[in-house]
């Protein structure tokens, strides 16, 4: 079984027992409602496409669509079942789901990846919709690729239901803030954390893994929201760079421009000592081989599941806080759920508006995961698990 899958699924079963369900209740919230398991082409060629919808106890199925070579069955289940933890973390009235597709987009032309996105959305479209499944962005997704789905499945269905999919383009009718707002939900539940420790106004050092959408509006709204705290090193799928004397992302959009900056191997971020490390690329970026040498003592989970099992237990045993995927990088769907409701009642927010509204919902839930472990004794981990599963079985 996928690591991903074997993490997701242990964590709910302790934490299930924790509040003392039965294994006969456990076993059944982890299966999926539906699976859907079909292939879509693009230039001749086809590919393995997947939506997981697992849960809509609270709401419509909710989560991204990935494109990505190593996308399988089991990391999307994995990850649909961690999007039905994180919207009940959030408290947002929506479930939990994930699609993806086994696909390399970079070695397909524009052409290729619009027949790709519409043909996703053309098969998957009797059984989505505003009020029954709402995708969004994900590795290697974007508004343009959501405009294209969002296109197609009208034009299958055959009326307009733009709260269908979020993450769209303003123009498409996307929310003020979208595209920003797991980065800088990660800041909010950083911010937060750090203010109850005492910590906020410290000199601190950051590492950011990943340098796509989320790891740089996390960098870039860091640099705007905390100043005291210094990004000296980032990484892509290629490379580390490292500058001690700080790095303003504000005006890095790409890291290879960066000037007098230690350009290093892709992993060595992991081991650059620095306070906080923010892993915001792929899953099982820290396992068991590395977990040992991660000077940081706070690492702030913005990529979904980048801790494996075994690595958690090295960790949180040498005192590191985890603060975890499905708050910490909540941000997203919580401003998805946002545009959703923006979408249903025909309104537009201003960003403002959306952002404070973010902030909000992110900082209530940062706060009670925070207080349960304290409390309860428990990793903030397992501190989100109870809460979100207090919601979901019961
Ligand atoms: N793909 C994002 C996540 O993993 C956002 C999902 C959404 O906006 O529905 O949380």
């Amino acid at each position: 079984m996928n690591r991903m899958l074997a993490t997701a699924q242990s964590t709910v079963r302790e934490a299930a027992r924790r509040l003392r369900h039965d294994d006969e209740t456990i076993e059944a919230f982890l299966r999926a409602a539906h699976e859907h398991v079909f292939e879509v082409t693009a230039g001749g060629k086809t590919y393995p496409a997947y939506r997981v919808q697992h849960n809509n106890k609270l709401g419509p199925f909710k989560g991204g669509i990935r494109f990505h070579p190593q996308v399988t069955l089991d990391e999307v289940r994995a990850l649909a079942l961690l999007m039905s933890i994180k919207t009940a973390a959030a408290g947002l009235e929506v479930g939990g789901g994930k699609g993806g597709v086994a696909v390399d987009p970079r070695s397909l032309t524009e052409a290729e990846l619009e027949e790709l996105s519409r043909d996703y959305a053309r098969k998957l479209a009797p059984y989505i919709g505003s009020d029954r499944d709402v995708p969004a962005p994900d590795v290697n997704t974007n508004g343009k690729i959501i405009g294209w789905m969002l296109d197609e499945y009208e034009k299958t269905v055959g009326h307009a239901d733009p709260g269908c999919f979020t993450g769209k383009r303003l123009t498409d009718g996307g929310s003020e803030g979208r595209e920003a707002a797991t980065g800088r939900g990660g800041v909010v539940a950083l911010g937060e954390y750090l203010a109850q420790q005492h910590l906020l106004h410290e000199p601190l050092t950051v590492a950011v893994q990943g340098y796509g959408n989320v790891g740089y509006y996390f960098a870039k709204v860091l640099r705007e929201l905390h100043p005291n705290l210094k990004l000296i090193a980032i990484a892509n799928s290629k490379h580390t760079w490292f500058r001690g004397s700080g790095i303003d992302a504000t005006t890095v959009a790409n890291p290879a421009m960066l000037a007098d900056a230690m350009v290093m191997d892709r992993d060595a971020i992991i081991g650059i000592d620095a306070d906080i490390l923010v892993p915001a690329a792929l899953e099982n970026a820290i396992t068991e081989e590395n977990a040992a040498v991660v000077p940081a003592k706070i690492i702030v989970e913005l990529a979904n599941g980048p801790i494996t099992a075994g690595a958690e237990r090295i960790l949180l045993g040498r005192g590191v806080q985890v603060l975890p995927d499905v708050v910490a990088n909540a941000g997203g769907v919580i401003v998805s759920f946002l545009e959703w409701r923006q979408n249903l009642k025909h309104e537009h927010w201003t960003e403002a508006e959306v952002n404070a509204e973010l902030a909000d919902i992110l900082l209530t839930a940062t706060r009670e995961m925070i207080i349960r472990a304290r409390q309860q004794g428990l990793s903030h981990r397992q501190a989100a698990f109870d809460l979100a599963l207090g919601r979901l079985i019961g």
